[in-house]
């Protein structure tokens, strides 16, 4: 890719070359892309996605890269990262926040709104764009609980909206995982509700969070999706395989779910860990895990 070209023809847009991925992922790991973007907006964001449209340049978008592996010999093309485009504009019960701004700062502004729906998600590290796409959750609320719209670029330009019933919401999937395309900004819908109420749930869920996940290293939080009829930790406990350690990779010991990485590991590591805990629990139990966290990039040469 002819990088001076792109920096010329976007000269308005932060772009690094050859940028690490471990700076920016949750778990510390991965190598680097060859063109890390920072649009601050949507014209920016379309900018980008003609460009590589134009010359045939792989392109992909990442929210704050809290639910992703990515392997050592990072990723060809041009990463989108949303972190620039992080508004949150309140209106009446409604809130409609750009897909760069963090998960935890919109709930929030909920709170300081009075608007009760969205506490379930005070302790999920990821970008609004990136729990759309996940539709992420936690004690028993999800993303489509409190979504009204989406707005999402596609590919050949235009920007199309889609409500709920668009969006095929299931566990941990939603319909922009079928397609490639940009989430831009997220209407969600809230209720009135009282502030100490709102604040005593958010704290009560802090606190659970904080007692039950090695939140004191650094991971991609559950690498697994729940298997229907089981817990992953449980199985995993069962298996004997808590603690165990793979190069810096380690499955903590406070929740076997997380990988966690406690000693400068590689995606490698991550890569391998998570692929021997799939084959054990298959052996053992004749369960499939699925994983919940996305690996993308390319292996090391
Ligand atoms: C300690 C910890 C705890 C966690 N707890 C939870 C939890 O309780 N519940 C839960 O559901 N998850 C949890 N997660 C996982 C993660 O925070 C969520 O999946 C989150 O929604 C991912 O958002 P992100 O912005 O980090 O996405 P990323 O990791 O950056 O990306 C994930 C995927 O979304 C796509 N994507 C991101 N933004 C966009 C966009 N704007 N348009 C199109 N595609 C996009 C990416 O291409 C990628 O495929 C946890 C993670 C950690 C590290």
């Amino acid at each position: 890719m002819n990088t001076e070209d792109l920096k010329n023809r976007l000269p308005h847009i932060t772009i690094l070359v050859d940028e690490l991925l471990k700076n920016y992922t949750f778990t510390k790991t991965g190598g680097p892309a060859d063109v890390l973007a920072f649009p601050k907006n949507q014209e920016e964001v379309k900018a980008l996605v003609d460009y590589c449209k134009e010359n045939g340049i792989d392109w992909l978008v990442l929210g704050n890269a809290s639910n992703l592996i990515v392997r050592d010999g990072g990723i060809r093309g041009v990463v989108i990262m949303l972190t620039e485009m992080k508004q949150i504009q309140v209106e009446g019960e409604q809130l409609l926040v750009e897909s760069g701004a963090k998960l935890i700062d919109t709930t929030y502004v909920a709170l300081e709104e009075g608007l009760t729906g969205f506490e379930f998600a005070c302790g999920i590290p990821g970008s609004v764009g990136g729990a759309v796409y996940m539709n992420a959750g936690a004690y028993e609320g999800e993303i489509k609980d409190v979504f009204d719209y989406t707005e999402v670029l596609l590919e050949d330009g235009t920007i199309k909206t889609y409500t709920a019933s668009d969006m095929a919401f299931a566990y941990r999937h939603s319909k922009i995982q079928m397609i490639h395309g940009v989430i831009l900004r997220t209407a969600f819908k809230l209720k009135k509700g009282q502030p100490e109420v709102i604040k005593a749930k958010m704290d009560e869920l802090t606190k659970l969070r904080e007692s039950k996940q090695p939140l004191e290293y650094p991971s991609c939080g559950s690498v697994f999706k729940r298997p229907d009829g089981y817990y992953t930790g449980a199985l995993i406990q069962k298996a004997g395989l808590q603690g165990l350690q793979w190069g810096g990779a380690q499955i903590s010991t406070k929740h076997a779910g997380f990988i966690v990485n406690i000693d400068s590991a590689t995606a490698t590591d991550y890569v391998e860990l998570i692929a021997h805990i799939q084959q054990v629990i298959k052996e053992k139990f004749s369960v499939i895990l699925d994983t919940e966290v996305r690996i993308i990039g390319e292996e090391v040469h």
